[in-house]
């Protein structure tokens, strides 16, 4: 039988309407948290909804028909999210993540696109503007994406074997559709296109190999991830976790490999590459190797709240500003505000003593923050 784990609390109601400061001051650059970390990314959930039920993420049990997903008054408009990402561009954001739920399930989704990608950085540049997706409409939206001027995708799949592949997504979905979808974005330029594997230990750990097999020698680059404590309705245990450092063992002993230096600060995944020179991987060790000291992420959920930590209880509401009568300078100032008082490091608390951590009863959904 499978258990069914409940939130306790309804974690989108856990939520404070931000402060603006009596003292307001133009964005210099210069934002740094309570452990001087810069606010450089933003990954912005653009819907709740999904049409695949991954056992990690949204399983079934708690994600049914009676589920109450967000009514579409509660959605942030494409013009509000620009807005936003306007002012958070102006506090030193150079990338923009789009995510979900499934992106790209969003109606319309390359309008926004075109919106974010017209933005460009305080010093001219262009933003590193990308979407993670479940790659199951990416066939049919890759060409609209890329001309909205999207710079590439990651997509994810946890296994190759179909019959393991269905039993993750839990509703039945094809793997050579997502194959599909990853080759059309890779022919319309959507690159270099990152494809994420999540982990579970007794779920989809054989299809390790035929995945680095597979993407070896390709122009894509494999992550390997974590099954991480995310969200309260997938029952996580310590012991489904497979460390990375195994991962990356049970390669290495067939397909030897060498380690990287990181691409740049705050870079989440280990880079290694392999001896015969068939390409990298990456290794994401958000369990057994906490990157807290270096997270420069702010994630936007879909109605407008601003999460500094993918393990927070609670967001700070934007929607109210955005939808009162607050100026762009109001709202920036709260945005600095905010990330000044920011102190998260959940990943560093919870590998530093995992048993002590109280049981996750009111953490947020990684379908409603975004990945
Ligand atoms: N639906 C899109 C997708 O699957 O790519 C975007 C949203 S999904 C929440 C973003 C990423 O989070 C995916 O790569 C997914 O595998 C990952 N994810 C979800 N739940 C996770 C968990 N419990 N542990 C680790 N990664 C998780
Ligand atoms: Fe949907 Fe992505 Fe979550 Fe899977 S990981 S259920 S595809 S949001
Ligand atoms: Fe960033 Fe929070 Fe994850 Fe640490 S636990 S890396 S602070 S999102």
């Amino acid at each position: 039988m499978t258990e069914k784990f409940i939130p306790l609390t309804d974690y989108r109601s856990l939520n404070s309407v931000p402060e603006i400061p009596s003292v307001l001051e133009a964005p210099n650059g210069l934002l740094r948290d309570t452990l001087a970390r810069p606010l450089h990314d933003l990954r912005i959930s653009v819907t709740d909804h999904c049409n695949f039920r991954c056992v990690y993420c949204m399983p079934k049990e708690v994600f049914d028909k009676d589920y109450a997903f967000l009514p579409h008054s509660a959605l942030l408009s494409f013009e509000e999210i620009t807005r936003l990402a306007k002012i958070f561009i102006e506090h030193g954001v150079e990338k923009i993540r789009l995510t979900g739920g499934e992106p790209l399930l969003r109606k319309n989704i390359e309008r926004l696109v075109g919106m974010l990608s017209s933005l460009r950085t305080p010093a001219g540049r262009e933003l590193d503007l990308t979407l993670t997706t479940n790659g199951s409409l990416l066939a049919k939206k890759a060409r609209l994406l890329k001309d909205a001027g999207l710079k590439r995708v990651t997509v994810s799949l946890d296994a190759l074997d179909d019959a393991v592949f269905k039993r993750m997504n839990d509703v039945d979905f094809p793997v050579t559709d997502v194959l599909a979808g990853i080759d059309a974005a890779h022919q319309v330029g959507l690159g270099p296109i990152k494809i994420n594997m999540v982990v579970k230990r007794g779920m989809n750990e054989q299809e390790i190999l035929p995945m680095a097999r597979h993407f070896k020698d390709s122009p894509y680059i494999l992550r390997f991830i974590e099954y991480m404590d995310v969200g309260a309705s997938n029952g996580w245990k310590m012991d489904e976790v497979i460390p990375s450092a195994e991962i990356m063992r049970r390669i290495d002993a067939e397909l030897p490999l060498q380690q990287l230096a990181p691409n740049s600060v705050g870079e989440t995944a280990g880079r290694w590459r392999y001896q015969d020179g068939g390409g990298e991987i990456g290794l994401i060790s958000s369990v057994t190797q906490a990157f807290c000291h270096d997270c420069n992420r702010a994630r936007l959920s879909t109605e407008g709240k601003i999460y500094t930590c993918l393990f927070a209880g609670s967001g700070h509401d934007f929607r109210e500003l955005l939808r009162g009568n607050c100026s762009d300078s109001e709202i920036s100032n709260a945005v600095a505000q905010i990330w000044r008082a920011r102190g998260d490091r959940y990943s560093e608390l919870r590998s530093a003593n995992t048993s002590d951590l109280p049981p996750a009863t009111r953490k947020v959904e990684m379908s409603y923050i975004g990945g």
